[in-house]
């Protein structure tokens, strides 16, 4: 389970708090295994449980990564119907850590806040069993949908901003292949109707690669996968 790793003590909420008390029934004195977000394993035992909230004291650490992990977020422009599912458990599978659904200029769908937040607990919760199912350490986090310029706020922090356009003129190999000591990926595919000009423009400006999978359109949930897949493939991380 990912958790964020203050002192000595962590705090999970909701969807894991909900997973370790309700689902699989634990107390406190319990000891469990979490995984941070660069892979490390460590032992832990709860020592306050709520409702919304389970505190665990940190016991031992039992795994430390020797190479560096990639921190690999995929922003997704909301497509309709159940694709985002679809597209939540394959990049899980792959092993994405972040994924951020996002509201473009040409995405079609319009959810309230309490949908956008009701729609987010369902995405969590595929992603939790993708993570399961595939025998991964670490589930990614869902964002609450965010907004383009939102999306392209948080994507500009990443050291590799790649946006998939399919009028682009630079390949995702060159692009990849050029960049050194990357750490942090986004990876932002549009939805169905894809990214309006403008978008691509300041996604630009504000450091984004514009880049393409080839001369075929893709629909969105296989550019999104496909996207995810080649961009691990060349960073070396779909390797044993
Ligand atoms: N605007 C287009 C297609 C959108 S495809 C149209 O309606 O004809 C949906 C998304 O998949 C795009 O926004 C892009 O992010 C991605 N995509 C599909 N094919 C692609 C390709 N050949 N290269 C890069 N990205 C692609």
């Amino acid at each position: 389970m990912p958790f964020k790793l203050t002192s000595e003590h962590v705090t999970l909420t909701e969807e894991f708090a909900h997973r370790l008390i309700r689902v699989l029934r634990m107390k406190i004195g319990d000891r469990v295994i979490l995984c941070d977000s660069r892979g490390s394993e460590w032992v832990a035992e709860i020592v306050g449980a709520e409702t919304n909230t389970v505190r665990l004291k940190l016991i031992d650490r039992l795994f430390s990564p020797t190479e560096p992990t990639v921190y690999v977020t995929l922003f997704q422009g909301i497509p309709k119907g159940e694709k985002m599912d679809f597209v939540v458990q394959k990049a899980t599978e792959l092993g994405v850590q972040r994924i951020v659904p996002m509201f473009t200029r040409r995405t079609v769908v319009q959810l309230s806040s309490d949908r956008a937040k009701s729609k987010r607990e369902r995405w969590q919760r595929v992603a939790i069993s993708a993570t399961e199912q595939s025998g991964g350490k670490i589930v990614p986090e869902i964002a609450l949908p965010l907004t383009f310029r939102q999306a392209t706020d948080e994507a500009s922090h990443a050291n590799l901003w790649l946006l998939f356009y399919e009028a682009a003129e630079k390949p995702l190999r060159e692009v990849v292949q050029s960049q050194q000591n990357v750490n942090h990926v986004a990876i932002m595919v549009g939805p169905e109707g894809g990214f309006d000009p403008s978008e691509v423009a300041t996604a630009q400006q504000k450091g984004a690669q514009v880049v393409s999978l080839g001369k075929r359109i893709l629909r969105t949930e296989t550019a999104s996968i496909v996207a995810v897949a080649l961009v691990l493939y060349e960073l070396g991380l779909l390797e044993l």
